[in-house]
């Protein structure tokens, strides 16, 4: 799917890029797949976090780097899951991933989920995390233009 740029953010605590993901979360309207990419410790679980609290979710939301999938119902079903483990299509077919592409009620937010050709393919959104400083984080979104909307957020916040 075609994607660009639509949002470039630069946060400077974690608890910014999570208020970020919150904001963000808030305005998910849709079901979609998310990827987020970025070295260990970039801050995707965090992002996550705040998207999950903007999506109604109650649930404190841990990172599934070892349960590789966990699911949480909000405003609309969101499921996370990571694939720093995985090194395999088949395993992240098997891990029902592909089957919820398309689902108006999923919100699928995919850690590593650049690792997998068919989620490439088919996000609606790939958010990069890069580290900029102890604690500054450069945050860039792409997004279909079903989607750009979401990310069309007032000034820095
Ligand atoms: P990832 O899921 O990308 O491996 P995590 O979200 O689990 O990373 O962890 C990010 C780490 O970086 C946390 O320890 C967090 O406190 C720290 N951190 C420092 N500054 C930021 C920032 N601006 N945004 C997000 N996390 C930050
Ligand atoms: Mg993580």
């Amino acid at each position: 799917m075609e994607r660009h740029e639509c949002l470039h953010r630069r946060t400077n605590l974690p608890a910014a890029t999570e208020a970020l993901g919150a904001e963000i979360g808030a305005r998910i309207d849709r079901g979609l797949c998310m990827l987020l990419s970025g070295d260990l410790g970039a801050g995707k679980t965090v992002f996550v976090r705040g998207l999950c609290r903007g999506l109604g979710v109650a649930e404190h939301v841990l990172s599934p780097t070892f349960t590789l999938y966990e699911a949480y119902r909000g405003r609309r079903r969101v499921v996370h899951v990571d694939l720093y483990r995985v090194e395999h299509e088949s395993e992240v077919e098997a891990l029902g991933v592909f089957d919820l592409l398309g689902d108006p009620d999923v919100v699928l937010l995919v850690e590593w989920g650049e690792r997998s050709q068919t989620l490439r393919g088919r996000a609606d959104v790939v958010v990069t995390i890069t580290y900029a400083g102890d604690d500054e984080r450069d945050l860039r979104v792409e997004a279909t233009p079903d989607c750009a909307a979401i990310f069309t957020l007032e000034a820095a916040s």
